[in-house]
């Protein structure tokens, strides 16, 4: 089988010419033309060796493909359709990459899994089960294929997956977007989320230097268990315990994305508890109306509801901002990524 060399690290490429007796320097060279250039075809990396170029089309490829589908939003929010193939099944699964412009920002947010495990009640994704990992080269590839590339400011692993159940993948490819012999990017530029696999944390908090956002939705361990399974072998105070470890007053930024449901999240009593439990922690709380979705039990917070929260706990001394909602008419929005190709 052909190597695919979109996604290999520098590292990783210097091991290959290694094995073909190419020379070291060719890596670097590599790179530059996979990263830096973005050549899809071997044959365009005109400073290697013919011979080089010879060997390196025989055993690789360059794994970029377009989307095969792509949704506008009235307010600009484009979803893009990726194919990818299942590695649990046979059948070809889809994934889905959103871009938000806002203003001179751009925004990608990506996916990393085919479905996921994580199995959260009011996720559109949660639902659809779980069909595989993506490869770092299937995550850049919904970077570099887009036509918005060169708009980008922002990576957010927040689509489909659990990033830190995929995480040697994710990051071998947020390694490609940081370092010198990749795009460069600051880590500042990439949000990473977790609902709060405690290994797969510790490991990204100190492997990496990108931004963290946790899915916290409820502050009451067994509210929270009720809508999110990994509550029962990640608690959230140990998650929080854990973050508390890191120094969060430089440039990394740790956030907690709340999503609020009705009746279930929204009040004092959870403002309360949740001031309590990340008391002192240098850290944000972004709170996100939920995306109601066909089948689910689950209703939207009223924006007085919202803004209430959101006041509550800037009062009392945690920095809290409301996000815009983006995409909810392509289905776009948090929460309700399907990867299904009927969408198109
Ligand atoms: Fe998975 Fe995130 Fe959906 Fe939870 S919210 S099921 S972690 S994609």
């Amino acid at each position: 089988m052909k190597i695919n060399l979109l996604g290999k690290t520098l590292e990783q490429l210097q091991q290959l010419c290694a094995d073909e007796g190419l020379p070291k320097f060719t890596a670097k060279q590599i790179c530059d033309w996979l990263y830096v250039k973005q050549v899809c075809d071997i044959n365009l990396m005109t400073n290697l060796s013919l011979k080089a170029r010879a060997r390196l089309s025989e055993i690789a490829y360059i794994g970029r493909h377009a989307p095969i589908n792509c949704q506008v939003s009235t307010d600009g929010t484009k979803k893009y359709l990726f194919e990818c193939p299942s590695t649990v099944t046979s059948q070809t699964q889809y994934v889905e990459s959103v871009f938000i412009p806002d203003g001179n920002r751009g925004t990608l947010c990506v996916s990393c899994q085919m479905g996921c495990k994580m199995g959260c009640k009011f996720c559109v994704t949660g639902q659809q089960g779980f069909h595989g990992s993506l490869s770092a080269a299937e995550i850049l590839n919904q970077i570099f294929s887009i036509p918005e590339f060169h708009l980008l400011t922002n990576i957010v692993y927040m689509g489909m997956g659990e990033p830190m159940d995929n995480l040697d993948n994710v990051l071998c490819s947020t390694q490609v977007l940081t370092a010198p012999w990749g795009l460069a990017w600051s880590p500042h530029r990439i949000t990473v989320s977790t609902v709060g696999i405690i290994p797969g944390l510790q490991r990204f908090l100190n492997e990496s230097g990108c931004h963290v956002a946790v899915s916290l939705h409820n502050p009451f361990a067994q509210e929270r268990l009720s809508i999110m399974p990994m509550q029962k072998a990640y608690p959230i105070a140990d998650v929080v315990s854990l973050l508390r470890r890191y120094d969060w007053s430089g440039q990394r930024r740790i956030s907690f994305e709340y999503t609020m449901f009705r009746g279930l999240n929204d009040d004092t009593r959870h403002a309360a508890e949740l001031v309590r439990l990340l008391k002192g922690l240098y850290c944000r709380v972004n709170l996100i109306r939920f995306h109601s979705s066909p089948d689910t039990p689950y209703r939207t917070a009223t924006p007085l509801s919202m803004e209430r929260f959101r006041d509550y706990l800037n009062a009392h001394g945690i920095t809290c901002t409301i996000r815009a909602s983006r995409g909810e008419d392509i289905m776009a929005a948090c929460g309700l990524l399907a990867g299904t190709k009927s969408e198109e």
